[in-house]
């Protein structure tokens, strides 16, 4: 299943920007969604290489990690369990794990802090079990988020991307330099406080000179939103037909915009925005999104 990647690159029409094109990894799988796919790809395939049989990871309660691991693990013929931060809780993305037949264990926050202490403490004795870090992060992952660049064009000035944890985006940017390519990386943080991702960046790739990150796109920290991003959000998929997720993309797609608007971005010049998908998050924010109609 990790062969056949479908993530075509299609032209957005913007006042400003000729050139803007959106990566379309929001089509790989509506629920191995765009960074997940690609993050989990390595991962399964060294379970896979091990003789593992159970994928073991953690997660939010609205984590499209969870949600992916979940359908790759059935798809592939894994079984899967999730250890799930804080009190038990339904919602739309854990009833899709539980539809692919993932064991959720809810795990309160103290305990969830130390993964591998969970880990060890439940699956020590498992030959059969495979630990997945939370959101898939790692060297795996990384390898797997670089492939991306080598579905671009060459000529593209400025590639954008949104991050959680950086992983995607340290991925992106040893693409980059693999390509030995002029390309500038533009990194979105959805988190409040997140002047650790230019270093968990650079921990992967060390192309400082070719990394920019914009921390001022947060809109109030990780699953916060403000109005304006809402209005925004809504005028976007109207006018381009095009989801985005108010978590993730919603924030890059603003940053690009507002870049361009304050002429941080020339009109001419070729930029590829990368969908990572996460579109499930439209459900963790219903009520916030039906305020505003
Ligand atoms: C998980 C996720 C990200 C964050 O990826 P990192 O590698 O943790 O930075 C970005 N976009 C979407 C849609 C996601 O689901």
């Amino acid at each position: 299943m990790f062969t056949n990647v479908y993530s075509p690159l299609e032209k957005l029409n913007h006042t400003r920007l000729n050139e803007l094109w959106v990566k379309r990894d929001d089509q790989i799988d509506p629920y191995i969604s765009g960074n997940k796919w690609r993050k989990l790809k390595y991962n399964l395939a060294r379970a896979r290489d091990l003789q593992k049989t159970h994928l073991v990871t953690f997660g939010g309660a609205f984590s499209n990690h969870l949600v992916a691991t979940a359908a790759a693990a059935a798809r592939t013929g894994f079984k899967a369990t999730a250890f799930v931060r804080g009190e038990v809780v339904d919602n739309e993305m854990l009833l899709l794990c539980r539809l692919y037949g993932m064991d959720l264990r809810f795990t309160d926050r103290l305990s969830y802090k130390d993964k591998e202490a969970l880990f060890q403490k439940y699956f020590g004795n498992n030959p059969d079990t495979f630990f997945i870090d939370e959101g898939g992060a790692g060297a795996d992952a990384v390898s797997g988020c670089a492939e991306i660049v080598s579905e671009l064009p060459e000529d593209v000035s400025h590639l954008f991307c949104a991050a959680g944890t950086g992983t995607t985006a340290a991925g992106l940017l040893s693409g980059i330099k693999t390509a030995d390519s002029k390309t500038v990386l533009h990194v979105i943080p959805v988190l409040k406080g997140a002047g650790f991702i230019r270093d968990e960046i650079l921990k992967y790739c060390d192309l400082e000179g070719q990394l920019v990150v914009h921390n001022d796109y947060h809109f109030g920290g990780y699953a916060k939103t403000q109005p304006e991003l809402l209005q925004f959000m809504k005028t976007f998929i109207a006018d381009t037909g095009m989801l985005i997720d108010p978590v993730y993309t919603a924030k890059l797609f603003y940053a690009i915009d507002d870049l361009s608007d304050r002429g941080a971005l020339k009109p001419d010049e070729k930029i590829v925005a990368l969908h990572t998908g996460g579109l499930l998050g439209i459900w963790g924010m219903k009520n916030e999104l039906r305020s505003i109609y």
